[in-house]
């Protein structure tokens, strides 16, 4: 009994100097950038030292003129990139892009246990980070309850490695808008959404997901859609006026934020009359709904890539209004951006494998005719605004968490070296090092 108690106490010991070792204000370490983009300035700037304290940016400076100081670890990247940590907006971590063929969304709810979801989800956030990705705003467990909070105390105890995560638990919609459906009427089936009807549901769901974790609200605005009668998207609107400004003004209570996910039309026209933060996808948007965005300072996070993926075949409804959709959604994008919507980068990872690369929405940004100086903001500094991180995250500068990654090429000459992160460095900590 005694000598176990011993090796009690020595583990527990042990256990709390690496934990406090972890957070040691003390540790220094300098890395050198041959090229520094901060995540905000609209230029590079190059030879930079940035000396890190504990989990945090002390300076940056010109690395000719800056002091090492004389216990730091000496991280060389003048050879690279160096740029902050990414956030993807619009992830899934509970969702592995289920193959249709293989049962689809549906198996996911239907016949895996939560610790297997768990497991993956794991998994995903670790692609995530290996990717440079240090934040991700994930929208919506899909089923899997508050599977999220949990995978987020994981990351935040150091258990498990993973981006910072800003969670939404099990967002909102009504009946009739949201998986599963198609069963028999008879059978009581579970969603993959907390199903709400009228103002007083609304808020109680609101409320609960809050309580029990919530960083922001996630509510689905529309749900079907189809090609309408005069070769218009159409999408079936779900929640009321009523029903959204209950959420949305109990989350604004808590200082908390509702991410729309919204298509066209009515659905849409709701999300910002009730006074959503952001407009998911936003594949339709108006002109009228894009000045209404820019006055009231709603994100768009539209989330590009993942409308090319799958469709169907091009004789098929399905395969006309998936054509539609990236038809109107390239249109829609073009003209948010030229209004002068906050533009966010975001993905719907999960939705499709988490063996595609992240970094593919950055093309189809630029492609569609934003900077690539412009993606990397919507995916660093105005992320972080969006998240109220203004300072503390996508941006290298003094105050800021050690949240760095490194590319050996050029992004603002080809946008595509973002696929190919070498570096990741997350709250002070070194998480992979290929560069060599
Ligand atoms: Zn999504």
């Amino acid at each position: 009994m005694r000598a176990s108690f011993t090796i009690a106490c020595i583990t527990i010991a042990s256990l709390f100097t690496s934990a406090q070792e972890r957070k040691s204000p003390n540790t220094v370490t300098v890395i050198r950038a041959g090229t520094l983009i901060d995540g905000k300035s609209d230029s590079p700037r190059r030879n930079q030292l940035i000396v890190i304290r504990g989990n945090r940016i002390e300076s940056i400076g010109d690395d000719a003129a800056a002091k090492v100081p004389p216990d730091a670890t000496v991280v060389d990247l003048s050879k690279a990139t160096v740029l902050p940590g990414l956030i993807d907006s619009h992830t899934h971590i509970f969702l592995q892009g289920e193959d249709p063929a293989e049962g689809g969304y549906d198996v996911n709810i239907l016949k895996y246990p939560a610790s297997l979801r768990a497991a993956r989800a794991t998994v995903s956030v670790r692609r995530a980070l290996e990717q440079g990705f240090t934040t991700l705003r994930d929208v919506e467990t899909e089923g899997a309850g508050y599977g999220d909070v949990g995978i987020k105390q994981a990351i935040e105890g150091g258990y498990i490695p993973g981006p910072r995560l800003f969670v939404a638990t099990r967002a909102i919609s009504t009946t009739g808008g949201y998986n599963l459906e198609g069963y028999a009427p008879e059978l009581t089936m579970p969603k993959g959404a907390q199903i709400i009807d009228g103002p007083v549901e609304a808020r109680k769901a609101a409320r609960e997901q809050l309580d029990h974790g919530a960083d922001w609200i996630k509510v689905y605005m529309t749900h079907r859609s189809w090609v309408g009668k005069n070769g218009e998207l159409v999408s079936q609107p779900t929640l009321t006026l009523d029903e959204l400004k209950a959420i949305v003004d109990e989350a604004h209570g808590w200082g908390r934020k509702v991410a729309c996910h919204a298509y066209s039309g009515i659905g849409l026209q709701r999300a910002l009359d009730g006074g959503c933060d952001s407009i998911e996808h936003g594949l339709q948007i108006s002109d009228a709904q894009i000045a209404q965005m820019v006055k009231q300072g709603t994100w768009y996070c539209p989330t590009i890539a993942v409308y090319y993926t799958d469709w169907a075949p091009a004789d098929t409804d399905a395969g006309k209004r998936d054509r539609l959709r990236a038809s109107v959604h390239e249109d829609s994008f073009k003209k948010a951006m030229k209004a002068g919507v906050k533009i966010v980068f975001g993905t719907d990872i999960g939705g499709i494998p988490w063996t595609q690369p992240i970094a593919q929405e950055f093309p189809q940004m630029t492609k569609l005719g934003m900077s690539p100086m412009d993606a990397i903001h919507s995916a660093t500094s105005r992320a972080a605004d969006m998240l109220d991180m203004t300072g503390k995250i996508g941006i290298l500068a003094p105050g800021a968490y050690a949240d760095v990654i490194a590319i050996a090429g050029d992004p603002l000459q080809n946008i595509e070296e973002l696929g190919r992160v070498q570096f990741v460095m997350k709250d002070g900590k070194v998480f992979k090092n290929e560069m060599h």
